[in-house]
């Protein structure tokens, strides 16, 4: 079975083309993880930097223009036609309404002319899955961290579909509180990475920035705090880009290791309060190299395994959202339909496409 997947949820058009084995129905044992033939992926970021940000509906049109050439290259480079694909894919929510409409309409418009069935897919159970396409994929059940750009969430996870919510950020998300502080350091938009790269030439003790909700026992977050302190130490420290420049890799170092100190702190106690011994870190922020660095070496100390997506995969990207696609239909959670309603849900809880569990 081959499953075409399209993302387009906010400014990255995605597409890529998995592959799995068919079974008789839905079987006790876990299926083998589809496969991946292709994927190939249009960034807009070149274009968002110049706004600081990005800008809608720039967006939805850049995703009309990319979709179909990326769509033609997957299907070049996996060496298969049109009439071979037996399911398509797109992200229904959570996103940017009209980015989000793009994906779905051309996605339901190609399935329509190739008499396929439709399937709409959650974004962050696309981010949820994506280490399952490491060479090194994960079991069920886990704990999984979601850090990206819109989203901070520890969640239990027992199976395809059957998230538990354990905590969240009550404001901002990790990778906001990554491009935030980089915007206050002047650093260009996406922040998150920049900062990371500046960081490693810096002294992570160098501004005692805050760590909100760090003591407490729950499993949720607070980022907003943060990004405060660091606008209060760069006014401290002058308001020329020439007076903060000596002191910029320090206060990169400082803000991640703040970042970073929470999330491993917070996923210890998710670990300890579920019991499990698996960790599954997803979404744009698990390419941080301070935080891999952190999390393996508590992982290693407290005997747990922890999994995470290549790194290309980790930011938003079509192989996620075919693989769970894929991955629900293998698992008997949700079957492809040809109602071609493309609706779409730009607000949408991951908790919300929780199904009971299978007898
Ligand atoms: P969501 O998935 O919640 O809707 P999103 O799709 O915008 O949000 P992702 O694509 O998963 O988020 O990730 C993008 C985020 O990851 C950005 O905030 C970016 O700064 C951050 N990010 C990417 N690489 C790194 C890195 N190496 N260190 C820190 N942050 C990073
Ligand atoms: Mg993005
Ligand atoms: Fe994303």
């Amino acid at each position: 079975v081959r499953v075409l997947g399209i993302e387009s949820s906010c400014d990255e058009t995605g597409v890529a083309l998995v592959q799995y084995e068919a079974t008789a129905g839905p079987t006790t044992a876990q299926p083998a993880v589809p496969q991946l033939l292709a994927h190939a992926l249009y960034s807009q970021i070149d274009m968002h930097r110049l706004y600081g940000g990005v800008v809608p509906e720039l967006a939805s049109r850049d995703h009309i223009r990319r979709v179909l050439p990326l769509t033609r290259q997957v299907l070049a480079d996996a060496a298969v036609s049109l009439e071979q694909i037996d399911v398509i894919a797109f992200t229904k929510g959570p996103g940017l309404a009209g980015a989000l409409l793009v994906g779905a309409g051309v996605a339901c418009s190609l399935a329509m002319a190739l008499r396929k069935p439709v399937l709409g897919v959650h974004h962050l159970e696309g981010h949820l899955l994506s280490p399952f396409l490491s060479a090194d994929p994960p079991q069920f059940p886990f704990v999984a961290l979601l850090v990206s750009g819109g989203h901070t969430q520890l969640m239990r996870v027992e199976g395809v579909g059957q998230y538990e919510l354990l905590g969240e950020t009550i404001d901002d998300a990790a990778g906001e509180a990554f491009d935030k502080s980089a915007k206050l350091l002047g650093l260009p938009y996406p922040g998150g990475p920049i900062l990371s790269r500046l960081a490693e030439q810096g002294n992570p003790q160098a501004f005692d920035l805050p760590r909100p909700l760090l003591k407490g026992k729950n499993l949720d977050f607070s980022f907003a705090g943060l990004k405060t302190a660091v606008l209060t130490q760069t006014r401290k420290l002058g308001q020329t880009p020439e007076a903060l420049e000596p002191h910029k890799a320090d206060l990169a170092a400082s803000t991640q290791a703040a970042i970073v100190e929470v999330l491993v702190k917070k996923s210890m106690l998710a670990l300890q309060h579920t019991g499990l011994k698996r960790l599954v870190v997803a979404g744009g922020v698990g390419a941080n190299r301070e935080l891999r660095r952190q999390l393996n070496q508590r992982c290693q100390r407290a005997g747990v395994r922890v999994h995470y997506p290549e790194l290309h995969l980790c930011t938003d990207n079509g192989a996620m959202i075919a693989l769970a696609a894929a991955m629900r239909i293998q698992a008997g959670q949700q079957q492809p339909d040809t109602d071609y309603a493309f609706d779409v849900r730009p607000r949408w809880p991951l908790e919300q496409i929780v199904t009971s569990a299978q007898p």
